[in-house]
Order: structure tokens, then sequence, then C-alpha cells
């Protein structure tokens, strides 16, 4: 229950002096708190035995949400109840507030932040598959001064795994402004209101002419980390916003082509049912999103 003797614990204001801070240890015995909200649990249950925490809360430029022409800019250290508050976040952006609102408790959601979240990159997730879906790309900045872009799906590998190397901070994420009219959303479903889900699904599309022009599907939950459903991208596309039969078919590709596991919570054929239902649904909302209705949720 009790972590393990910590020697160090610092807050630095910087970047640099973060990074400083993470060069000053061997690998693994320095590691970044944003919000501690999983990050804690696995100190406390030594999986995870810092000698030093750095505490990001206080680094300057990591934090808020920058909406421009480009689309979005986010800071790592934004937390989900300033996601879920944000006003500008409608239409294209709709699937960060649907998971924002309901990741887990007030408490997680009042400590808990977007790049946290994608840095762990837990099984059961909300904002992997949301920032696959949003076709987000993630800025990461090395001791030496370093900075490197990766696009989310090439960041995020299986449960706990990222491309994130020992010496670089998450610094911002990026998520490009669509062409044209274009909405998105994220729904789960989880044993209980506002758990970790089993399995969650973004949508985000554009509609030009009346029909769908592109779409992103992501879905997470996966013993295979979060991923995109190519086939049911393809198969909304050219999709008309009502047509309930082209979704559905979409959505049954989605389901044929990702792999699903058995675990306690679900076996495979319910997750597979899941991805069909929530696809469904979240594609009825983006589209509702990008033609400027409300999405039913
Ligand atoms: C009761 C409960 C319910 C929850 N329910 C949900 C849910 O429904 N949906 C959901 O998605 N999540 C849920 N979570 C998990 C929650 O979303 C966590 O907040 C999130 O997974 C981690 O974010 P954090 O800010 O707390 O990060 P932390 O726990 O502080 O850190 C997580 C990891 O990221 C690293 N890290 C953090 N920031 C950076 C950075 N800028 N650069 C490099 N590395 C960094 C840390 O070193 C650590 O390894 C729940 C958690 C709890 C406790």
């Amino acid at each position: 229950m009790y972590p393990a003797p910590i020697d160090e614990y610092v807050r630095p204001a910087t970047v640099s002096d973060a990074l400083a801070a993470l060069g000053r240890y061997d690998e693994g015995d320095a590691v970044f708190v944003a919000g501690g909200q999983s990050l804690m649990q696995a100190v406390k249950a030594r999986l995870v035995r810092p000698r030093c925490l750095i505490d990001l809360q206080a680094v300057d430029g990591l934090s808020g949400i920058d909406a421009g022409a480009d689309g979005l800019r986010i800071g790592p250290m934004t937390r989900y109840v300033e996601i879920a508050g944000h006003g500008g976040l409608g239409g294209a952006y709709g699937a960060l507030g649907d998971a924002a609102r309901h990741v887990g408790d007030r408490q997680v959601r009042n400590r808990g932040t977007m790049g946290g979240s994608l840095c762990w990159n837990y099984v059961a997730a909300c904002m992997p598959p949301v920032a696959i879906g949003l076709g987000a790309t993630l800025e990461l900045t090395a001791a030496e001064g370093g900075a490197r872009s990766l696009a989310a799906e090439d960041f995020l590998g299986g449960p706990l795994e990222t491309a994130r190397e020992e010496n670089e901070i998450l610094t911002a994420i990026t998520i490009p402004a669509a062409a044209g009219n274009a909405g998105s959303a994220y729904k789960k479903w989880g044993l209980v209101t506002d758990a970790l889900p089993v399995i969650g699904v973004c949508v985000s599309l554009e509609v030009a002419d009346g029909r769908c022009a592109a779409a992103r599907v992501a879905v997470g939950g996966l013993a295979t980390g979060p991923q995109r459903a190519g086939a049911a991208e393809a198969a909304l596309a050219g999709t008309v916003p009502g047509d309930a039969a082209a979704i559905g078919a979409a959505m049954k590709a989605a389901a044929a082509e990702i792999e699903t596991q058995q675990d306690l919570w679900a076996d495979s054929d319910y997750r597979k049912q899941l991805i069909r239902s929530l696809g469904a649904e979240v594609t009825r909302n983006a589209f509702a999103r990008a033609t400027g209705g409300e999405a039913g949720q």
C-alpha cells in the first residue's frame, strides 16, 4: 500500500529544468508526475519504484488550450476538467469533451491530464483513441534540446507502451484544423458509469456536398493498444449522414477487422458488439456536429 522510500521531490519551473532533473538519475529512477492519477497508484503498489518524483505542475508552458486557424494546441498538463469545460471544443473537436466529461470521477477529472493519459497509455484509457481519431500529433523534447513530432498512432503502442524515449518529455499535443464541415464524437462503455471503458470508439469525419468526404475511426480498450479501423473509414467515405444501413455496415467492418480480447470484463464477441453499437452512435453524433446539429449524448 505504501510506496518504497523516495529520495527526492522536485518541482521545476521550466522544461529544461525538468529534463535536467531527469538526467541526474539513471534510467527509470526519476519519473515525471502529471496528475498522479495513474502513476501514484503504481508507485504505492511498488510496481514503479522511483528515487525521484519530478512534479510537472509548475512547469511553464505545459498547460492550456490554444485554438487557432491551424487547429488546436493542447498542453500535456491540461486537465480533463479544463477540456470538459472549454467552450470552443465543439464540431471537429467534440470528441475531446465527450471523453473528458466522463473520465473517472470528479476528483480524477480535476487532477488527471491529457498528457499523462497519453504517456501512460493504459489499456482502457479514453484519450489514446481520441488522439488517434482526431489525427493528433505529439511533440516531444529531449534533454539535449532535440525535439521531434510523432503522430498519435505512432506514439501509442500496446498497453503501457509508447514511443517516448527515457530522456524525453511530452510538450504539446496538436490537432489539425479540419477542412470544411467536420465533426467528431467519442463514447465508451464501462461496467459502471464513467468507469474505465471496456471499449471506447472515436469517429471524426468531414462532410462535403452532403456526404462524408473523409473519416477516421479509432477504438480503445484493446489488448493490442488503441487501433484505427481502416475498413470502416473506407466504408464511411461517401456515406450520407442519415444512412443508418451504411453506418451500420461500416461499424460491422470495424468490428470484423479489429482483434478483440476476452477478459474478466467482457468476452471478445461482446467487445465486437460494443464496437458496432457505440461506433454507430458516435458516427451519428459526428455527422450531427459536422452538419451543425446537436450530438445525441
Ligand atoms: C478512479 C479512477 C478512474 C479513472 N477512470 C478513467 C476513465 O474512465 N478513463 C480514462 O481514460 N482514464 C481513467 N483514469 C486514469 C486517468 O485518466 C489518469 O489521469 C491518466 O491515465 C493519467 O494522467 P495523469 O495526469 O494522472 O498522469 P500521471 O499518473 O501523473 O502520469 C502517468 C504517466 O505519464 C508520464 N507523464 C505524465 N506527463 C508527462 C509528460 N508531459 N511527458 C512525459 N511523461 C509524462 C508519467 O511519468 C507517468 O509515467 C482513472 C483513474 C482513476 C484513479
